[in-house]
């Protein structure tokens, strides 16, 4: 098979491990920025030219879209489908799951467990969405907020309307959640593959932390997850339509509630804690799917 990588950087530890296993499992493998892609939109024959070069006779396409570049990233995904090439995400799965309004409404439609979570255009009525979600301890959340940075823990209703307001008059968008706190500043990072969660990590947050993510000094290590958190996680990906998904939960007392769906999940963390190949099983996955016109929605929608 011919495999395309869509990512910007060939060195990201999880764009070398999926290529290493391309390659060991036989295949070609090319990595493709999408930002030096340019394309022809036309009824009959869309194509995308790379460095001079067209791009044809691809089987397969794995995105690993970053954050900052979803518009034009998800552009180029769905040249790809129109042009009948497998996707392992589709372009309109991608886009969803960026958006974490849209996700948590999506989420919550199908009956997914989820934190309470509240937000508002207007500061006006502060006050009314803060007890609406419970009243404090509660948490406050950039909407393009990653790594845990514009994830603020409100302990009391003052601090909870000061930190709205700051935030609302920056002009950012931002969500206010019930505080989980007897998850005990950990998550679960579930790594689902099609309808299965290949491998779980439990990442906890350093001491007085709330927030588990790695970057702020959270420490990972494999995890047993329930029945019903396997399910919830499978189920979360599944709604999202993505075939490839890092499914973070927390814990709770009313069962597993969804933090996010991540449609580029990191191999690096996963691996390590977990010591397992998942780069191999995506490639896996990809040789039992991948074939001409598979993909659902070829970009529409
Ligand atoms: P990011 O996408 O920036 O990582 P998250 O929404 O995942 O932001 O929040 C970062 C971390 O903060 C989570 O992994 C979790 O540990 C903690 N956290 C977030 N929301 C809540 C909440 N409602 N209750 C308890 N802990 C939370």
């Amino acid at each position: 098979m011919k495999i395309a990588i869509i990512s910007r950087n060939p060195k990201l530890y999880s764009t070398r491990r999926m290529a290493e296993e391309i390659v060991a499992k036989g295949h070609e493998v090319h990595v493709i920025d999408p930002l030096l892609c340019y394309m022809t939109i036309a009824s009959q024959r869309p194509t995308i030219h790379y460095k001079g070069e067209e791009l044809t006779e691809f089987d397969a396409i794995i995105p690993r879209i970053g954050a900052s570049i979803t518009f034009y990233g998800t552009a180029v995904v769905r040249q790809f489908e129109m042009m009948n090439v497998y996707s392992i995400n589709e372009s309109v799965a991608i886009s969803r799951s960026r958006d974490k309004l849209r996700s948590l409404q999506l989420l919550a439609r199908k009956g997914i467990g989820l934190p309470v979570t509240g937000f508002a255009h207007s500061t006006k009525y502060t006050k009314d969405l803060i007890t609406l979600v419970g009243g404090a301890p509660l948490v406050i959340k950039l909407l393009e907020g990653t790594q845990g940075i514009g994830v603020v823990l409100a302990e009391t209703g003052k601090a909870a309307e000061s930190v709205i307001e700051a935030f609302r008059g920056l002009k950012a968008n931002i969500l206010v959640q019930e505080f989980i706190k007897e998850a005990g500043g950990a998550d679960l990072r579930c790594f689902v593959i099609g309808d299965k969660v290949v491998a779980a990590m439990k990442r906890q947050g350093g001491e007085g932390e709330f927030r588990s993510n790695l970057h702020r000094g959270g420490n990972a290590s494999i995890a047993k997850l329930t029945p019903e958190e396997r399910l919830t996680a499978v189920r979360a990906a599944k709604i999202m339509g993505l075939n490839v998904a890092g499914v973070d939960l927390l814990r709770s007392n009313h069962g597993p509630v969804i933090m996010e769906v991540n449609s580029s999940p990191g191999l690096e963390g996963i691996e390590k804690a977990t010591a397992k190949n998942v780069a191999g099983m995506i490639i896996d996955f990809i040789e039992k799917q991948a074939k001409p016109g598979k993909t659902k929605t070829r970009g529409k929608g």
